[in-house]
């Protein structure tokens, strides 16, 4: 038996539209048929104003980072329990990371210790919607509103996952997805940046274009196009918005399928958290997950050390993360910690993610399930 982490989304037309994207439309740069149908469904699926894509959720954040006029010496505020990019995006644009902890039951950034962490350098607030689980929303707006602060959602993990009816990545000033192989969506390496304001469009569209205004050239607005500001490369190739305009067609498909594994491990786990050996994800009444992961906590380091060992030898392949960015060597140079370290590091330490993807058969599931009972049957 061998059961994979992960296994990128496949759901059956991707290589035809591909061929399509390459035979039949011969284009595939950026901004092609395939893109704009992936930017147009983004829009009418998740009400947002603006949806860029780009090459990758890093990207957009680095986008948003300069769009929200991130400055050297300015700080933003973010969980340490969070992957690299979230930190990476800032730290190019020169600033520090000021790192406050979560809430152990969603693993999300604990909006009751943000305002403490505020200093006049505050520029943003970054929340990572961990799992596809929403923050607190509505209370971060409010932090920001009140001082006067840009929030950027890092929504990696929340493409089609809702907080109180509303799409993640819509609610901030900017919105990230990544449509990385890893994601409940995929073009291979690609994400998406969100933005309510139109203002930014002109600024992200010529940052998007190595600092031309070639997309108003497109549009017909102009009738040459050259270099007016600061810019780079976000914009993927037509051939990876093939591959994801796929994935966007069965998208509802998709997520059913995630939410019945994710659904199966909860239900067949219970009896687990019932007896206190495991802890189990917590989903709070405002937010719709898309069982982007499903993850168990076990009792300590040694525990998960042990027990991923043990699924090893069974050939089911199960991971951990994330070590906490304050205690990496360049959340240590770029970053500090404010207030407390009570949940990040120890939370960070106990939980393990469970093998989680579209292709994953419920007798698979079945299989990591049994091999969890075994495990702490027999340690008991
Ligand atoms: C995956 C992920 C990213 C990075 O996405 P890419 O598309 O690979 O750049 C950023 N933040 C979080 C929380 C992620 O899970």
């Amino acid at each position: 038996m061998r059961i994979d982490f992960n296994r990128p989304p496949f759901v059956g037309k991707e290589t035809e539209y591909i061929r399509q994207a390459v035979e039949s439309n011969r284009m595939i740069c950026g901004d092609g048929p395939f893109t704009k149908k992936c930017s147009a469904w983004m829009k009418e699926k998740f009400h947002t104003r603006e949806a860029l894509l780009t090459t990758s959720c890093t990207h957009a954040l680095e986008m948003a980072a300069y769009l929200a006029r991130i400055q050297p010496g300015d700080e933003v505020i973010m969980p340490s329990y969070t992957f690299v990019s979230t930190a990476d995006a800032f730290v190019l644009r020169g600033a520090t990371c000021v790192f406050v902890d979560i809430h152990p039951e969603t693993m999300n950034i604990d909006e009751t210790k943000i305002e403490d962490a505020i200093t006049e350098k505050t520029k943003a607030i970054v929340p990572v919607h961990y799992a596809g689980v929403s923050c607190a929303m509505d209370e971060i707006m409010a932090i920001a509103e009140k001082h006067h602060l840009k929030v950027i959602e890092d929504a990696a993990q929340g493409v089609n996952a809702w907080y109180k009816g509303r799409a993640l990545g819509t609610i901030g000033d900017f919105g990230c997805y990544s449509f990385h192989e890893t994601k409940n969506y995929s073009m291979g390496e690609g994400g998406a940046l969100f933005f309510q304001n139109e203002e930014y469009l002109e600024k992200a569209e010529i940052l998007r274009e190595k600092g031309t205004n070639r997309s108003k050239f497109f549009r017909g607005q102009i009738d040459k196009y050259t270099w007016v500001d600061y810019g780079s490369s976000y914009l993927p190739s037509d051939m990876n918005a093939a591959y994801l305009w796929a994935q966007l067609e069965e998208a509802e498909k998709i997520n059913q399928k995630r939410l019945s594994i994710w659904n199966f491990y909860h239900e067949e786990l219970k009896p687990l958290a019932d007896r206190g050996l495991i802890e189990q994800p917590f989903i709070p009444e405002y937010a719709s997950h898309n069982a982007h992961m499903y993850y168990i906590k076990v009792k300590n380091l040694e525990t998960r050390t042990k027990l991923l060992e043990e699924l090893k030898q069974q050939g089911i392949l199960s991971v951990f993360h994330y070590v906490p960015l304050h205690s990496s060597e360049a959340g240590r140079k770029f970053g500090r910690f404010h207030g407390e370290d009570i949940y990040t590091t120890r939370e960070s330490e106990r939980l393990m993610r469970l093998p989680m993807y579209y292709s994953l058969s419920l007798e698979e599931a079945a299989e990591v399930v049994k091999a969890l009972y075994r495990f702490f049957l027999k340690s008991e």
